[in-house]
């Protein structure tokens, strides 16, 4: 079994803070996954342990795609670990577009991987490109959950901000729950400290 908490605290990738999310609540925790994966070794390990999941359920999968930019290097090392093919979608404006030249071919059979599963909005959205272009989603992954969908091989339930459609599996290898504020509810707001956004500190 493998103790991804760890792997990410010896990375320093387990940020401890006052973080101003992507979905604008707070928290006390970041996962800052690119912290892990930029030693292609620790990569590919936890893309093999989540390959080996997904090989085991029987699924056929034919190609892997990614939400730019954060899924990007996960989904490349499972693509890897499965053997075939990896896209990314990325976004143009607002709007998750599927460009390059990659193409989707009618009936092939897509995983669509994230470094992090938070709420899942950014995954539906290239999942929701593939089918347009024909493709089947058979399956979501990412190297952790943060808690708030249901997994495979977890007993946590999805949550009303889980954005995922729950007739997909999800395959992830740890689940990450920590508590996550509204700015109004935060208490360390309430403690006079200021939320940043990773990355906007040279972090
Ligand atoms: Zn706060």
């Amino acid at each position: 079994m493998m103790n991804v908490e760890k792997i990410y605290k010896d990375s320093n990738a387990l940020l401890e803070g006052h973080f101003k999310l992507s979905s604008g609540n707070h928290s006390k925790f970041y996962l800052q996954s690119a912290k892990v994966l930029e030693d292609p070794k620790t990569a590919k390990l936890l893309a093999e342990a989540l390959a080996k999941q997904i090989k085991e359920s029987g699924i056929k999968v034919d190609a892997v795609c990614s939400p730019a930019l954060g899924g990007i290097i996960s989904g490349f090392a499972l693509a890897t670990a499965l053997d075939v093919r990896f896209i990314f979608a990325e976004r143009v404006e607002t709007v998750m577009t599927i460009r390059r030249g990659f193409e989707v071919a009618k009936g092939e059979n897509y995983v669509i991987c994230e470094d992090i599963i938070t709420t899942g909005g950014s995954a539906l959205e290239a999942a929701k490109q593939v089918e347009a272009q024909g493709g089947n989603v058979v399956a979501y992954a990412a190297l952790a959950n943060r808690g708030f969908c249901s997994r495979e091989g977890s007993s946590l339930e999805s949550t009303t901000s889980c954005k995922l459609p729950l007739n997909k599996p999800l395959f992830a290898l740890d689940d990450f729950t920590f508590e996550m504020y509204s700015p109004e509810d935060c208490p360390l707001c309430k403690d006079g400290s200021e939320a940043y956004k990773p990355g906007s500190r040279g972090n």
